[in-house]
């Protein structure tokens, strides 16, 4: 039997295909040596166009790529791991969950205490995990405290990612994934197993603010 391996996973990055991401695969790359982490899970909002860019870079350089999407669902917003089709937006949360289960994926409640939606009652135990550290998360702490309430309430694996559009955000929160092995397979198994422990900070306003004007000036071309 292997010896478990602790993987440090940052479960929730948008790139330059998304609309409102900024991050190349080259900066991704850098970002991820730079705070050690294993491997990242590609989630854009809506598109899987740059998973093969993305999936070649990470491989080639020797970390876990995971295939994403963030599925903007009825008031909720779904990651749906280990997809690589896309999966329509605007539908129902049990209707999102069904189409990523058939396609093999997990599906992952982001960010899942944005108070002004108020759909956290409607949340199911039909869920794969709770992303209960998300370092975008605005009032952080409160997001957070509560995330990890529901999602013991749920029994449901608790993860973590940065929710990052610029490559300097990627890593503020990980997950750390208690894995038999380096596959794909493995680490998908151990996050359904709940063997995680979800790890981070808020991103710094410093640099929450940079984003925003990159991707503003971004959108003003
Ligand atoms: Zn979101
Ligand atoms: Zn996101």
């Amino acid at each position: 039997m292997n010896p478990i391996l602790l993987l440090k996973l940052d479960l929730h990055v948008h790139t330059i295909y998304s609309y409102d991401g900024l991050i190349t695969p080259k900066e991704l790359i850098w970002q991820l040596r730079k705070k050690r982490l294993d491997g990242v899970a590609i989630t854009d909002h809506d598109t899987i166009r740059g998973w093969a860019k993305f999936e070649k870079t990470l491989n080639k350089h020797g970390f876990i790529a995971i295939p994403g999407v963030e599925v903007s669902a009825k008031n909720a917003h779904i990651l749906a791991l280990n997809i690589k089709m896309r999966i329509p937006s605007g539908l129902e949360i049990d209707e999102t969950i069904d189409l990523i289960h058939d396609d093999g994926g997990l599906a992952i409640a982001a960010h899942p205490v944005a108070v002004y939606r108020g759909w956290t009652r409607k949340l199911s135990g039909r869920f794969d995990a709770i992303e209960v550290v998300n370092a975008s998360s605005f009032p952080f702490y409160f997001s957070t405290f509560f995330a990890k309430r529901l999602a013991a309430r749920l029994k449901l694996p608790q993860v973590a990612g940065s929710d990052a559009h610029y490559y300097r955000e990627v890593g503020a929160a990980y997950t750390i994934v208690k894995a038999d092995g380096f596959s794909l397979d493995d680490v998908l198994q151990t996050i359904e197993k709940g063997k995680t422990i979800p790890r981070g900070k808020f991103i710094p306003l410093h640099i929450r603010l940079k984003r925003e004007a990159l991707i503003l000036k971004r959108k003003l071309g």
